[in-house]
C-alpha cells in the first residue's frame, strides 16, 4: 500500500527542550488508516495533526473497543533518529487487537508507516539529554451503533509528542501503596492487553493513593489478592538476595517490553533472574530478614523507576534506605545507553529511522 502525504500549510513553533513535560505537545502530522470489511485496512495517509469529527454513537466512545501502544524515538549524539524494539510494540498491538476483536494490522507495513511519519517529523525529536519523541499508535472502533458487538469499521492512527526528561532532578525513589480495595485486572480479563479499560479501572485507586501521599499503586492479583502483579503503568522487579525477581506473566499482567529487556539483559550478563509468582507476604518477609535489596518499576516512560517505600495494610517498609540501588542504576544506564546510541546494541534492539 502507498502512503499518501498531505502537507500542512503552516507548521507549529517547536517548544524548547526544557519545557516539554509529558504528553501535552503534539507534532505537525499524524498517520491515519481505516478499516472496513470490504477493503480491509486501506487509505493509509500522513496528514496534518487535527481533531476527529465523530458520530456521537461511535462504538469506541461507548464500549471502549480500542487498543494502543507507547514507544519512543531517540536522537543520538550524531543526530541519528532511532527506535527501541518497535517490532515488539507492533506485535503486542496485534495481540491486544485479537483480545478486543479488532482486525490485525500487517506488522511490516505498520513499522514502515511509523518510520515514514517519524522521518517526516524528525526535527521534532528533541536533543537534550533524556528527552525523546513519544509515539502513540492507537486503534478505535468507529461504527456509529449502540448495540453491543464488535465494530465493523476501525481507525488506526499514530500521534507523536516530544517529551522531557523523566527525572529532571535525577533519580528519586517513589512511594507506592499496595491496595486491597481494588484490583486492576483478572486472569481471563483484559489485563494483558494495552487497552483503555485497564486504565479506567485503575484511576480511583490511583487517586486515593495520591491523596494518601503515594505516587503509584502496587497491584495484587485479582483473585486471591496475594500475588504481586505490577505497579501503575509499569512492571515490577525485586532484588532478593542475589536474585532478580519479576512476577511471571499470568494473563492479567501487561507484558512490558522494558520488562522483557531487563530479563534479556540479565540473562545476557549471566545474572540470576526469575519470572515467578511472588506474594506480598514473601516481599514483607524478605524485608524483615534483610534480603530485600531493591525494588524498581520498569516501563517505557521512566525506563526504570526505583521504589523507596511500600505500604501494605498498617505496615510501611523502606527499601534500600530510600536510595536508588546499584541494580536499578545498572539497568537504567544500560537500557538508556542503548536507546541513545551511547553503547553497543548487543541484542539487536535498535531500528534506525534516519
Ligand atoms: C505499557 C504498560 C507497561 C509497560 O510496558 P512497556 O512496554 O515496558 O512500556 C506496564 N504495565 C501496564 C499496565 C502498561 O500499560
Amino acid at each position: 500500500m502507498e502512503i499518501s502525504t498531505t502537507r500542512s500549510q503552516e507548521l507549529k513553533t517547536k517548544p524548547g527542550d526544557d519545557r516539554l513535560g509529558f504528553g501535552s505537545i503534539f507534532t505537525d502530522y499524524m498517520f491515519n488508516m481505516d478499516y472496513d470489511p470490504q477493503n480491509g485496512w486501506h487509505n493509509p495517509r500522513i496528514e496534518p495533526y487535527s481533531p476527529f469529527v465523530m458520530d456521537p454513537a461511535t462504538m469506541f466512545l461507548h464500549y471502549g473497543q480500542g487498543v494502543f501502544e507507547g514507544l519512543k524515538a531517540y536522537r543520538t549524539e550524531s543526530g541519528q533518529i532511532q527506535l527501541f524494539r518497535p517490532r515488539e510494540n507492533i506485535s503486542r498491538l496485534n495481540r491486544s487487537c485479537r483480545r478486543l476483536c479488532i482486525p490485525e494490522i500487517d506488522e511490516k507495513f505498520a513499522l514502515d508507516a511509523m518510520k515514514k511519519l517519524i522521518e517526516l517529523e524528525k526535527d521534532w525529536v528533541p536533543a537534550a539529554p533524556e528527552t525523546s519523541l513519544y509515539i502513540r499508535p492507537t486503534v478505535i472502533a468507529t461504527d456509529p451503533f449502540l448495540g453491543v458487538r464488535a465494530s465493523n469499521t476501525y481507525r488506526y492512527f499514530i500521534i507523536l509528542s516530544p517529551v522531557g526528561a523523566y527525572y529532571p532532578e535525577g533519580f528519586n525513589p517513589i512511594k507506592i501503596l499496595v491496595t486491597s480495595d481494588y484490583v486492576r485486572a483478572v486472569r481471563g480479563g483484559i489485563g494483558e492487553a494495552k487497552t483503555p479499560g485497564n486504565y479506567a479501572a485503575s484511576l480511583l485507586a490511583g487517586e486515593e493513593a495520591h491523596k494518601a501521599g503515594y505516587t503509584q499503586v502496587l497491584w495484587l492479583d485479582g483473585v486471591e489478592q496475594k500475588y504481586l502483579e505490577e505497579v501503575g503503568s509499569m512492571n515490577i522487579f525485586f532484588v532478593i538476595g542475589d536474585e532478580i525477581v519479576t512476577p511471571e506473566l499470568n494473563g492479567s499482567i501487561l507484558p512490558g517490553i522494558t520488562r522483557k529487556s531487563v530479563i534479556e539483559l540479565a540473562k545476557h550478563w549471566n545474572e540470576k533472574v526469575s519470572e515467578r509468582k511472588i506474594t506480598i507476604d514473601e516481599l514483607m518477609q524478605a524485608h524483615a530478614d534483610d534480603s530485600l535489596k531493591e525494588v524498581f518499576g520498569a516501563g517505557t516512560a521512566a525506563v526504570i523507576s526505583p521504589v523507596g517505600h511500600i505500604k501494605y495494610g498498617e505496615r510501611e517498609i523502606t527499601v534500600n534506605d530510600n536510595q536508588t540501588g546499584p541494580v536499578a542504576m545498572k539497568y537504567y544506564r544500560a537500557i538508556t545507553n542503548i536507546q541513545y546510541g551511547k553503547a553497543e546494541d548487543p541484542l539487536g534492539w535498535i531500528e534506525v529511522v534516519t
